[in-house]
């Protein structure tokens, strides 16, 4: 049967897709529809047919899912943020515990894993310690905060993000307040005029420190001092600064920061290791989570005080540190210079001297090291980005032949196919944790232990 747009049919969804889309079948054919959720029976309508599949339009919800639920935020969705925020939290874990089995099944190969439960958040909601919202005019031409609505640039009025910290709100409200009272405009995209483009707002998990960056189009925030006194009412509030993006594009942050108030940056800790962290710096969103994930990390590495650990793509060298308490020597490899900045700042600051970094791409540096100087690991650790490991990494690890690998991974799915490349050449998967970083999105993070078969 050939389906064509405009059709209608009731399906059954069956399954969730990493946009949070529903997945259901008719006659085979296969739909991706928005807004319903695994176990709803539901009217679709038809909006784009391909060959083999299509996406179709929710009309309504004939039968609901007993997992569906009311959304917490009134705009979830509008808002492009949270996926799956229709998905109550216990089905959303297993949604995400399939994800990474299937993707290990099916791409990887690997049958009978041990797979443990996945590792899910107390609070689901009220997790993120950084928020940057944009910020504009709406149809009445007064300034609003918000986030862009999914794939586009229009602003969603929502200044209470509720995956992000409850003071967002306050801040924002305080922000707005001034710029009216001092006549300073929001930044105009499409004409490129305007001042205030994002407000960025990171706060300190463990220290309650607060930092806000107003990021705006021109080299100077008139009135930045009144600005100072009014979010000096914040509890916490310990950074205050501006940056400067001229530029036209989506990218939100410039280069240049200009303190308004304090030094720059807050502190916080993941575990017993304390962090500085600029406005500009890359840093786990999630740091109660990061905590355990971590934790597992260091459980996989088997550490006892000697052994000479890598951690490729090691950004501002949390995970470098946090091995560091336990290993003898822990070297980092990141592409990032600034990022190796931070990292060495961060050493420095808890006063580790057992860790060294080197600025690179890992699929160079280790290559390198290893052939000149036939470096050598008890443990390698890896946190690729989503596309995984480049094979040049995947080759010296197997002729380096570290005792243990663990792969922390932020896509299954080429995590199952680095994981069978290292399978097929000397190792073996231990135990695979799933922890769930990103509670309301599609997205998982996955530990994996990987140990060297005997020869
Ligand atoms: N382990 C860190 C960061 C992981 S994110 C943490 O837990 O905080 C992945 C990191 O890999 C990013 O910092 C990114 O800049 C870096 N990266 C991306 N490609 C790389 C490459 N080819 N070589 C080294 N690092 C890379």
């Amino acid at each position: 049967m050939q389906i064509k747009k405009n059709d209608c049919y009731i399906i059954t969804i069956e399954d969730m897709n990493e946009s949070g889309e529903g997945v259901g079948k008719t006659d085979g054919y296969t739909l991706f529809v928005k807004d319903t959720v695994i176990g709803d029976v539901a009217e679709v309508k038809v909006i784009k047919a391909k060959k083999n599949y299509g996406y179709a339009r929710l009309v309504k919800v004939v039968k609901p899912s007993v997992y569906r639920v009311e959304p917490v935020c009134k705009v979830a969705r509008q808002c492009g943020g949270c996926q799956l925020q229709a998905l109550r939290y216990e089905e959303q874990l297993r949604f995400k515990e399939r994800k990474i089995k299937n993707n290990l099944e099916r791409i990887g190969k690997f049958q009978g894993l041990d797979m443990e439960p996945i590792i899910g958040m107390e609070k689901p909601f009220r997790y993120r310690n950084k928020a940057q919202f944009p910020i504009g005019l709406n149809k009445d031409g007064e300034i609003v905060a918000g986030f862009y609505a999914g794939r586009t640039h229009s602003i969603i009025e929502s200044d209470d993000c509720v995956i992000g910290a409850e003071v967002n709100y306050r801040i924002l409200d305080i922000v707005k307040g001034f710029m009216k009272e001092f006549g300073i405009a929001p930044y105009d995209e499409e004409r490129h005029f305007g001042v205030v483009r994002h407000v960025l707002i990171r706060v300190g998990y463990k220290t309650g420190q607060v930092m806000v960056c107003v990021i705006i189009n021109g080299d100077k925030l008139d009135f930045g001092d009144r600005l100072v006194e009014k979010l000096l009412v914040i509890p916490g509030m310990t950074s205050i600064s501006f940056n400067v993006n001229k530029e036209k594009g989506n990218v939100i942050l410039g280069h240049k920061i200009v303190n308004l108030y304090g030094d720059g940056y807050i502190f916080d800790y993941i575990g017993d290791v304390q962090y500085r962290i600029s406005p500009l710096s890359f840093y786990q969103v999630n740091p109660m989570q990061t905590e355990k994930l971590y934790k597992v990390a260091l459980e996989y590495a088997g550490l006892s005080g000697n052994e000479v650990v890598w951690d490729l793509y090691c950004g501002i060298g949390t995970i470098s540190l946090f091995l560091a308490q336990q290993a003898k020597q822990v070297y980092g490899v990141e592409i990032v210079a600034d990022a190796i900045r931070d990292a060495r700042e961060n050493a420095r600051l808890n006063g580790m001297e057992n860790v060294e970094f080197f600025v690179g791409k890992a699929e160079e540096v280790l290559p390198k090291m290893y052939e000149r100087e036939r470096v050598y690991a008890e443990v390698i650790v890896v946190d690729p980005p989503r596309k995984g490991c480049e094979q040049a990494v995947l080759d010296t690890m197997v002729e380096m032949g570290p005792e243990r690998i663990v792969y922390v991974s932020c896509d299954s799915a080429t995590l199952a196919r680095d994981l069978r490349y290292l399978c097929d050449r000397g190792y073996e998967v231990g135990n695979v944790q799933g922890v769930d970083m990103f509670g309301m999105t599609g997205c998982v993070e996955c530990v994996c232990l990987m140990t060297r078969k005997e020869k």
